[in-house]
C-alpha cells in the first residue's frame, strides 16, 4: 500500500510515502515559503507516486470542521501568504484520493498511538516545544476537535518566582508558548537553547512552565501517556526536571501508579523520534482511506 504523508510545518515541509505498518519508504523536505512556491513542490512530488490516500498534519491554526465553508484552510497565521489559504482544496483539485487533514500535533499524537510511545492506548497528549508550542489531544480512541482544535500551547501560565520575562506571544505575552517556546528562551537569555549549558537556570524555568501546563492537562484530560517532542525537548535534562515538577504540582492527588511509581514511562519522548510528524500524517492518510472504503 502506498499512502502519501505531508508534514506541513511553519519552517519546513516534509513529504513522504509510507505503508500500513508506518514504514516510510521515501521522503523529501523543503523550506516553507509563500504557498504559491511551496504547494507546487508538494504537487510535483506526489504527481508520479500513485498514492491511495494522502494525510496532512499542518501548522495552524487551521479549519478542520468539515461543515465549514473554509474547511481545509490555514486560518489566522501572520505567515505571509498563508492566512486564509486553502491548502487542502489546492491539493484536492489535483489528486482525487481520500485526504486526512488535522493539526501537526494531532497528527503526531495519532502516529504515536498507532506505532510509537502510546501504541495501543486510548488516550495521549503530544506536545511539541519548538518555534511554537502545540498540543495534540487523543482521547477515548479518537483525536479531539471542537469549536476549532485544541490550542494547548496558549494556555496562560503562573509565573516562576525568579522570572521577570514579559513573554513573546503576540496575542497573550506570557502564555505557555510566549514563555517556553524556543524564541522565548532566546529572547529571555540572549542565547539559543542549544547554546545554553545543561545546568543553566533556564532549564529549571523551562521545566516549570511545561510542567505547569502538563499538570493542568493531566487534571483535565487524564491522558494515559504524555509525549514531549520538538527542538527544545532535545535538551534531555528537561525530562527529569519536568517529571519532578509535575509530581510536586500534583502532590500525590492523582492516584495512579503510572504517575506515582512510573513517571519515567509516563512523560516520555516520541517513540517515533524525528519521524513522529511524518508518521502521524501517514496515519491520517491511512485512516482517511479506511473511512472512504467503509463509506462505500
Ligand atoms: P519547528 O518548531 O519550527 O518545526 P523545531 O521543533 O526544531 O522546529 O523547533 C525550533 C526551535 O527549537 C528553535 O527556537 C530552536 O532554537 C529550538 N531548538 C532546536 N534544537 C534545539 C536544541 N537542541 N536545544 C534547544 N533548543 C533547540
Ligand atoms: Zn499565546
Amino acid at each position: 500500500m502506498r499512502i502519501g504523508a505531508i508534514e506541513a510545518g511553519g519552517t519546513k515541509f516534509v513529504c513522504g510515502i509510507g505503508d500500513e505498518n508506518g514504514q516510510i519508504e521515501d521522503r523529501i523536505s523543503f523550506p516553507t515559503e509563500h504557498p504559491d512556491l511551496t504547494l507546487p513542490k508538494v504537487i510535483q512530488y506526489f504527481q508520479d507516486k500513485q498514492v491511495e490516500a494522502i494525510g496532512i498534519g499542518s501548522f495552524g491554526p487551521i479549519d478542520i470542521c468539515p461543515d465549514s465553508p473554509t474547511y481545509g484552510h490555514v486560518t489566522t497565521t501572520p505567515k505571509p501568504g498563508w492566512g486564509n489559504y486553502d491548502m487542502l482544496g489546492t491539493l484536492k483539485r489535483v489528486f482525487s484520493v481520500p485526504f486526512g487533514w488535522d493539526t501537526d500535533v494531532n497528527a503526531a499524537a495519532f502516529g504515536e498511538v498507532k506505532w510509537g510511545a502510546a501504541k495501543g492506548l486510548s488516550s495521549c497528549l503530544y506536545y511539541t516545544v519548538g518555534t511554537g508550542v502545540g498540543v495534540g489531544v487523543y482521547s477515548e480512541g479518537k483525536l479531539i476537535h471542537g469549536l476549532v482544535h485544541p490550542e494547548g500551547g496558549h494556555v496562560l501560565t503562573r509565573r516562576h518566582p525568579d522570572d521577570h520575562f514579559a513573554g513573546v506571544c503576540p496575542y497573550h505575552g506570557d502564555c505557555l508558548e510566549g514563555m517556553a517556546a524556543g524564541p522565548a528562551i532566546e529572547a529571555r537569555w540572549g542565547l539559543k537553547g542549544h547554546e545554553l549549558p545543561v545546568d543553566h537556570k533556564a532549564w529549571e524555568i523551562e521545566a516549570f512552565y511545561i510542567a505547569q501546563s502538563i499538570t493542568g492537562a493531566i487534571l483535565l484530560n487524564s491522558p494515559q501517556k504524555i509525549i514531549l517532542g520538538g527542538g527544545v525537548m532535545q535538551q534531555s535534562q528537561l525530562f527529569p526536571l519536568i517529571r519532578q515538577a509535575v509530581l510536586q504540582n500534583l502532590n500525590g492527588y492523582v492516584s495512579s501508579s503510572a504517575i506515582l511509581e512510573h513517571i519515567d514511562d509516563y512523560i516520555v519522548s516520541p517513540g517515533l523520534g524525528q519521524q513522529a510528524g511524518l508518521c502521524g500524517a501517514l496515519a491520517l492518510g491511512l485512516s482517511a482511506r479506511e473511512n472512504h472504503i467503509a463509506s462505500q
